[in-house]
């Protein structure tokens, strides 16, 4: 896997034969309480010295993935249009930077549920984002969660759930990751004898959570379940030789997870 181009809000890589491309949503702020040691209890100094802050806060970048194999583009997540903080809501110009017309996205799959996620469905102007759209792939533990979500009700009856080890396009395999959210999944990607993991919502502060797996996030459903699916993740890209692909990762949020003094660390790619 490496990456042919690049700009402000993508960049575009190969992963066998076909083209990966992160797209930038933005990004969105969080206080530092976000981040919880085992059993609900918020992290220390010692820790708190280790994070990366932007004017004191916490900041997450906002991340979507497309996959492109020639004749039809998958789009994972959708970022969150005007449905949250202003600071996101960029992925149609993200789109249009890569080059990626809208009607070739004909399939939508979601990592889980949380607004920052599912809400690039629909245009800020009201528009649906994706008029080429046929298929639209929801986890199936959170299909009520999004046909909770009133903004959307136009895709509804839609959308279809998938399960975790299911095929759910010819190079895609949805993996449970369960925990942050209660569907919450990750996509394996496979071309060429390359493989990713487009892990959702796995790591959200990773200048902590590499090396301190252990530390969770307080909007986690389940966060000793959600501990416990990234260590499982975090192993498998390490020891299996899979590339990951980070919806809060800095962006472009693409690389590599080495093992590292008995903890995990992240390589951009
Ligand atoms: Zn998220």
């Amino acid at each position: 896997m490496h990456r042919i181009e690049s700009g402000r809000l993508h960049s575009t890589y190969t992963l066998g034969d076909l083209r990966i491309i992160s797209l930038r949503d933005g990004h969105v702020d969080m206080p530092l309480r976000r981040l919880r040691q085992p059993g609900d209890k918020p992290i220390g100094d010692a820790l708190k010295g280790q994070i990366s802050l932007v004017d004191g806060q916490l900041r997450l970048s906002v991340n979507a993935f497309a996959i492109d194999d020639g004749s039809a583009v998958t789009l994972i997540d959708t970022g969150a249009s005007n449905a949250w903080h202003p600071t996101m809501g960029r992925l149609p110009e993200a789109l249009d930077e890569a080059g990626i017309e809208v009607e070739r996205i004909s399939t939508v799959m979601f990592t889980h549920t949380h607004l920052d996620h599912i809400h690039g469905l629909v245009l800020p102007d009201g528009h649906a984002a994706f008029p080429g759209m046929t298929r639209l792939l929801v986890p199936n533990e959170e299909l009520g969660l999004f046909r909770a979500e009133a903004r959307l009700e136009r895709f509804h009856s839609m959308a279809r759930s998938f399960e975790a080890g299911e095929f759910v396009g010819t190079n895609i395999e949805a993996i449970g990751a369960h925990g942050h959210e209660v569907g919450h999944s990750c996509f394996r990607v496979s071309s060429g004898g390359e493989r990713i993991l487009v892990w959702g919502d796995t790591v959200h502060v990773p200048s902590l959570q590499f090396k301190r797996p252990e530390v969770a996030w307080e909007f986690d459903a389940d966060q000793e379940q959600a501990r416990e699916s990234r260590l499982r993740l975090l192993a498998l890209a390490a020891d299996d030789d899979h590339f990951v692909a980070g919806a809060h990762l800095d962006s472009p949020g693409v690389g590599r997870v080495t093992r590292s003094n008995g903890s995990f660390q992240f390589q951009p790619l």
